[in-house]
């Protein structure tokens, strides 16, 4: 019996069907789970979940080691399916499937690490404990489907909680098929369970589920923020990593050859469907002329086409939609820099930089998520810093500049999760990563990852006769 009822009357497709990117074809028809569906699931995760944490820390870590060497064994067949059914460049799918197994090596060897502390008191001893939640529902979006899920999912599981992870419904098919290597490693049965649906069906199930201790959900700020107030209702545990429209700050005393040879894949890579891609593009006005004159070669020379291609740096938007919602940033005659894209089918949209834009234009303002970014001037250190915060996102940023003092100010006082300096970095599973203002709540990876996915249970215990 479902329990929770789709609101918008519209009735929901039973299955959904999984587009090719790059030539618009339905590669797969994946079934929707029903929220009656998700009602079991979480009933046997649970069920589950109570073995895997009374299971010996060191058995648990083995596990989550056989499951990440296998999803290394299974690299090139994860990677092709993603090229398939994301379009992403399969040089950057071999390194997503390569992430997911990185994720679980890490956090697996945090199981046994997962310690809780002994605090001073008088009269007893105090002793703290990370405790699993219990049942972890997961929401991913389709622009990184493996890397994402993986970040929630591999901690999660190392803490020894249960997954429900709900992808997105344009890309399940990498998800479903790690679910079948968990199994083939010897996860417990139902302990990691993928179910795939829409997101206001199956997603909004696990959400409002009571069963689901916490969801961690990763999308656009719009769905997160109805995320967040649903959970709201039960005190649900949420992290949200939402959107950004990160800055990407060029001093003057830059290394500029530097900075605009990397600037374009700073926002071009998966095409720009990258939360963390550098959009905003401010160069301190005396050396703006020069640095777009370095940068338009570097725009021109970047490689977009077939992404099964391994000289292919950027590929095909994800669907039709989101190339409209693309061009839609982008004014007839726009002043700027434009790259070439492919004609003929596939979702192509051209590497293109406009600068001729106010900060207050939406392609200024709002994330594009494909591949355009603005460039804004900028006078000095404290209007760079104005305009990089001019934003209600705070994802990431880079600045640019020789100077140490200067790297370091900027870097403080930028708000936001993850910046570089003098390099476009910004993800390292061992680093933690997640967003200042709307762009999120919570941290993933790095050396807090497992204990975001637990509770921290005081005992203290009396020493009096
Ligand atoms: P989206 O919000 O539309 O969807 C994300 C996921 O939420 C999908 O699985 C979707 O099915 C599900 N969903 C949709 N409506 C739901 C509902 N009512 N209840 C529960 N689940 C629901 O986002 P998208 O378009 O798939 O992804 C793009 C967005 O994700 C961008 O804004 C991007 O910046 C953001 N993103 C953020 C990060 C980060 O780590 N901060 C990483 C990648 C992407």
């Amino acid at each position: 019996m479902p329990r929770h009822h789709h609101t918008t009357g519209a009735p929901e497709p039973a299955a959904h069907d999984v587009l090719d990117p790059a030539t618009g074809r339905t590669v797969a028809t994946v079934p929707a789970t029903t929220p009656a569906e998700v009602d079991e699931a979480v009933r046997r995760a649970a069920d589950a979940q109570r073995g895997w944490a009374a299971a010996a820390p060191g058995d648990r870590a083995r596990l989550l080691r056989r499951f990440a060497a296998l999803v290394d064994g299974h690299n090139e067949e994860l990677a092709r399916l993603e090229v398939r059914e994301a379009g992403h460049t399969i040089g950057n799918a071999r390194w997503e499937a390569g992430n997911f197994r990185d994720v679980l090596d890490y956090t697996a060897g945090g199981v046994e690490r997962l310690t809780g502390e002994q605090i001073p008191v008088p009269g007893g001893l105090d002793v703290t404990f990370l405790e699993p939640l219990g049942v972890v529902g997961v929401i991913a979006p389709w622009n990184f489907p493996m890397p994402i899920a993986g970040w929630s999912c591999g901690p999660a599981l190392a803490a020894g909680n249960a997954v429900l992870l709900k992808p997105a419904e344009a890309t399940p098919l990498t998800a479903l098929r790690l679910a079948e290597l968990a199994l083939e490693a010897g996860l417990p049965e139902h302990l990691f369970q993928v179910l795939p649906g829409a997101g206001a069906v199956t997603g909004d199930a696990l959400v409002t589920h009571p069963g689901v201790a916490k969801i961690a959900f990763t999308g656009s700020s719009a769905v997160g923020t109805s995320v967040m107030a649903k959970c709201a209702a039960s005190v649900k545990r949420v992290t949200l990593e939402l959107g950004g429209k990160s800055p990407n700050i060029v001093f003057a005393d830059a290394d500029l050859e530097r900075a605009a040879a990397t600037a374009p894949m700073s926002f071009l890579d998966n095409a720009g469907q990258d939360c963390c891609a550098r959009t905003r593009i401010l160069v301190q006005r005396e050396v703006y002329d020069l640095f777009l004159d370095l940068l338009a070669p570097a725009i021109a020379a970047v490689r977009v086409g077939d992404p099964s291609d391994a000289a292919t740096e950027m590929g095909p938007l994800i669907s039709a939609a989101q190339r409209e919602r693309v061009r839609s940033y982008v004014p007839d005659g726009a002043a700027g820099i434009r790259g070439s894209a492919p004609e003929g089918p596939g979702f192509f949209f051209p590497p293109t930089v406009l600068t001729g834009l106010g900060p207050d234009a939406p392609a200024a303002t709002e994330e594009v998520f494909g591949p355009v970014a603005v460039v804004l001037p900028f006078t000095d250190e404290q209007d760079a810093v104005r305009l990089a915060n001019a934003t209600p996102y705070g994802l990431s940023g880079s600045l640019w500049t020789r100077d140490v003092g200067r790297a370091l100010r900027v870097s403080r006082a930028v708000a936001a999760g993850n910046l570089s300096v003098n390099s476009h970095s910004s993800v390292r599973y061992w680093t933690p990563f997640g967003g200042y203002k709307r762009s999120g709540i919570g941290r993933e990876l790095g050396p807090g990852a497992l204990a975001a996915f637990t509770e921290t249970k005081n005992v203290f215990i009396s020493t009096e006769d």
